[in-house]
């Protein structure tokens, strides 16, 4: 069975690695024991640091946090470069900075190592499915040989173009979203205020020319089911407007929504912390207008 490395088994990790259990020996490292565990559990092999794991098998994949955490576990004391050999690809998931994603590439080129960024979208629940949207940056011949190993993991593969395309892709993404479900929860608390059911309010719009990802999925799934479990933080989406905004400050492009958003999602990490589920932005919007979106 051919082996595959896989680091970073938290709430997007654990379903994207899920799916390649079926096909492949999976070598694994994380902080969080209990992500250990699951995985140990079904027959995965855990390694003590990235530089064990690196040592056992030449395909690497990474979904951290933060790109600061991959420049860490790359090139930190036990890090993947201290035993990667020649050719290794190292293919990162995390939704990441597109210039670090740039300067770990030139770096480890010059060692014959592949870095490549493949971000992706679709939450836990488009991984379980297998259809998750993966975006990849790198070179077209980099793409055709890690392409694969993907398929093994969804049916939705782009190729976004050079090294960090994939992350300037998915943080302009993920400011889309933003800024679609602050206007979808502004619109539907009005909405309630004036009378009108949550839940009708989202169907019929989700067939209208207002309909979006939170129309679709957010608000259906995650709030006027009572879930109120998204599988995704509020610090990991400011972050990921952070990332966007960089962009948008480095080639001087004004984006005052993008900017409002995040002041609006400020007020739920104010109240509810960086590690509250993405569904509490809903609570914040029911208190601003003294209504109840959920059931
Ligand atoms: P998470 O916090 O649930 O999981 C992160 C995992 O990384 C944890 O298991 C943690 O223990 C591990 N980790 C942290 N530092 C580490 C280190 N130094 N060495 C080894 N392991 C370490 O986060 P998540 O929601 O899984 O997100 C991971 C990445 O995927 C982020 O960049 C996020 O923006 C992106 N993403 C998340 C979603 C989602 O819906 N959750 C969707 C798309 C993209």
């Amino acid at each position: 069975m051919e082996k595959i490395g896989f680091i970073g088994l938290g709430n997007m990790g654990t379903p994207l690695a899920k799916r390649l259990l079926k096909k492949y020996q999976l070598i694994i490292y994380d902080l969080d024991e209990n992500n250990i565990k699951y995985f140990t559990d079904k027959g995965a092999l855990a390694c003590s640091t990235p530089a064990e794991l690196a040592s056992q098998t030449s395909r690497i994949f990474l979904c951290l946090p933060t790109s600061a955490i991959v420049e860490k576990v790359v090139n930190g004391d036990h890090g993947l470069l201290k035993t990667a050999k020649k050719d290794t690809y190292i293919i990162d998931m995390t939704t990441g900075e597109p210039e670090i994603t740039r300067k770990i590439s030139n770096a480890l080129k010059q060692k014959g190592i592949n870095f490549i960024d493949a971000p992706v979208s679709g939450g836990p629940k488009g991984a379980n499915q297998g259809n998750i949207a993966i975006m990849v940056g790198g070179t077209k011949n980099q793409f055709s040989t890690i392409k694969p190993i993907m398929d093994d993991i969804s049916s939705n593969i782009f190729y976004a173009g050079e090294i960090g395309s994939g992350h300037s892709i998915k943080a302009g993404n993920n400011l889309l979203n933003l800024i679609c479900r602050m206007a979808t929860f502004e619109v539907i608390s009005m909405l309630v205020k004036d009378g009108v059911d949550p839940e009708k309010a989202v169907n019929i719009i989700q067939k209208s020319s207002g309909r979006n990802y939170a129309t679709e999925i957010t608000l259906p799934d995650n709030i006027l089911s009572g879930k109120m479990v998204q599988g995704f933080s509020t610090g990991l989406m400011q972050k990921d407007a952070g990332v966007a905004t960089r962009i948008a400050d480095t080639n001087q492009v004004e984006i005052p929504l993008g900017k409002l958003s995040q002041e609006l999602l400020k007020s739920t990490i104010d109240e509810f912390g960086e590690d509250a589920d993405m569904s509490n932005v809903a609570l914040t919007y029911e208190k601003k207008s003294g209504v109840k979106i959920r059931p």
